[in-house]
C-alpha cells in the first residue's frame, strides 16, 4: 500500500498527532522522497511548498518526530502519522501549530491528568473547605485509610449488584487513589507507562493475567 502521490501533483497531507494523546500537531505534505525516508528512519520527513526542499522536521530546531504508527485513508491520498514529539511540532514553539482559536473549544483531553491536575493546583492554591486540601492537610494515614475505605465500598457494591453504586465508589477509589499518588509523589504519567509496559507484555504473551502477580 502506498500512498496516491499522482493525484496530488506529487504531494499528499500528512497529519501528524501525538500519539499518546492524540492531540493534532501539524499538518504538512510529503512527497515519496519524504515518504520512503520515513518508512527507513522512523522521523518525520516532509516536503517544504515555501522552500520547494525535502525537509527532516527537527534537523535545526532539534525537534524531532520520531514515528510510532502511520495509516492511510480511504483512498489512499492522506497519511496520518503518530509521533511522540520531541519539543514542540510548531516553529513558533507552541506544541501544537493549532492555537488560533476561531470557534473556541475547551475540552478535556483526559479527565485522569485533569483530575489530577485539580489536586495539585489544590496543594498550590488551597481552598477553604476543599476536601482535597482536608485530605492533603491531614495527610498520608488518613489517605490511605480512605482508600481502604473506598475499596471495601467497592467491593460492596460489586457485591449488592448495583452498577450505578458502584462506578460512584470506583470513582471514590480512583479519586483518593489520586490524592495518594499526589502525596507521595507519583504521576499519571508513571501509571500510564507501568500499565502501557504491562500491556505491550500481555500482547505478546496471552498468559500474562493469569500468572496472578498482582
Ligand atoms: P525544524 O524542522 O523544526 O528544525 O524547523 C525548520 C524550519 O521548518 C522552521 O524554521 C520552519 O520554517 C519550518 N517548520 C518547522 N516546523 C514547522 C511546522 N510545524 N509548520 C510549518 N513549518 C515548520
Ligand atoms: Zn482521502
Ligand atoms: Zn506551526
Ligand atoms: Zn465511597
Amino acid at each position: 500500500m502506498r500512498p496516491d502521490f499522482e493525484k496530488g501533483n506529487g504531494l499528499v497531507p500528512a497529519i501528524v498527532q501525538d500519539y499518546q494523546t492524540k492531540q493534532v500537531l501539524m499538518l504538512a505534505y510529503v512527497n515519496e522522497e519524504a515518504y520512503e525516508r520515513m518508512l527507513k528512519t522512523k522521523e518525520t520527513y516532509y516536503y517544504s511548498r515555501s522552500r520547494g526542499e525535502l525537509w527532516h522536521k527537527g534537523e535545526t530546531s532539534g525537534h524531532f518526530q520520531y514515528i510510532k504508527g502511520m495509516y492511510l485513508d480511504c483512498d489512499e491520498d492522506t497519511l496520518l502519522i503518530y509521533v511522540e514529539q520531541i519539543g514542540a511540532a510548531c516553529h513558533t514553539g507552541c506544541y501544537s501549530c493549532f492555537f488560533n482559536e476561531v470557534l473556541p473549544y475547551h475540552f478535556s483531553q483526559n479527565i485522569f491528568h485533569d483530575l489530577y491536575d485539580v489536586i495539585a493546583d489544590r496543594h498550590v492554591h488551597p481552598i477553604e473547605k476543599s476536601y482535597t486540601n482536608y485530605l492533603l492537610d491531614q495527610g498520608v494515614d488518613k489517605i490511605c485509610k480512605k482508600v481502604g475505605e473506598e475499596a471495601s465500598e467497592t467491593i460492596i457494591a460489586a457485591k449488592n449488584n448495583d452498577k450505578e453504586e458502584l462506578i460512584g465508589e470506583i470513582s471514590d477509589l480512583f479519586y483518593h487513589t489520586f490524592v495518594l499518588m499526589f502525596q507521595q509523589g507519583i504521576q499519571v504519567e508513571d501509571i500510564e507507562k507501568k500499565l502501557s509496559e504491562r500491556h505491550q507484555i500481555a500482547g505478546n504473551k496471552k498468559d500474562f493475567h493469569q500468572r496472578g502477580e498482582y
